[in-house]
């Protein structure tokens, strides 16, 4: 039997919080041979230096994905004081609120972005299933969730988050995974130091040349799932 072909996809919060190390990071990614997946807060999309940056990328290698409108805080110093992940239903939107930023989303995209994302990554990866009527409305296909998030909706499952100081750390947390299908590293770029970098640079080459897992964007790997029952199973709902 041939061996499953093993994902990865490389996951960056927060665009718009700090333009020079989220260009760093796309530098890195792109030098390295790799492929990436940036999600966009919305309130900064009428910034013009972003703008510009985010059209130039070439989306079959840094994909842009919407992180929400307006980017609340407060979930995840909440989820921080009180050291434990919070239930889904802390994060206590309704539709309407929901769909208000994400249509609010699309029409600054549209304004201002040459390309339109189909996935979304909620903020602090916190999420409430009133997420999922709002998303389908507004042409949303694939969300990043640590669980499935179901009716209809395509979950890209989280993996792991970037926040080890040396590629042996790194490659111990990524031991308890490495048989997993779909691998998503989680990074977020404004905090990232000089040395966190280079580590970032270490841990792609360990990805690619001793574990000889494949880079995709959110859309491939959307389309891989369509001719792959295993990587379609891991992506679709229990009850979908
Ligand atoms: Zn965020």
């Amino acid at each position: 039997m041939a061996l499953n072909k093993k994902y990865i996809i490389l996951k960056d919060d927060d665009a718009g919080v700090d333009l020079e190390k989220l260009k760093k990071w796309v530098d890195i990614v792109v030098k390295n041979d790799a492929k990436g997946s940036i999600g966009v807060i919305g309130k900064h999309l009428n910034d013009k230096k972003l703008q510009v940056f985010l059209n130039s990328l070439d989306q079959n290698t840094i994909e842009i994905f919407c992180h929400g409108y307006y980017h609340t805080h407060s979930p995840y110093y909440l989820n921080k004081i009180i050291r434990r992940n919070l239930p889904k239903t802390e994060f206590n939107k309704d539709k309407k609120n929901h769909g208000l930023s994400l249509k609010k989303y699309r029409e600054d995209e549209r304004k201002y972005l040459n390309s339109s994302t189909v996935s979304f990554g909620p903020q602090g990866n916190i999420w409430n299933e009133n997420i999922i009527d709002p998303l389908l409305q507004n042409s949303f296909k694939l969300m990043f969730s640590w669980e499935n998030v179901g009716g209809g909706i395509h979950t890209i499952p989280l993996s792991s988050n970037f926040r080890q100081n040396s590629l042996e750390e790194f490659i111990k947390s990524y031991e308890r995974k490495k048989d997993d299908l779909i691998y998503t590293l989680q990074f977020h770029h404004a905090k990232l130091t000089d040395k966190k970098f280079k580590l970032m640079e270490e841990v792609i080459d360990f990805l690619k040349n001793k574990e000889k897992r494949i880079f995709v964007t959110p859309s491939e790997l959307l389309e891989i799932s369509k001719n792959d029952k295993e990587i379609y199973s891991l992506m679709i709902g229990k009850n979908d």
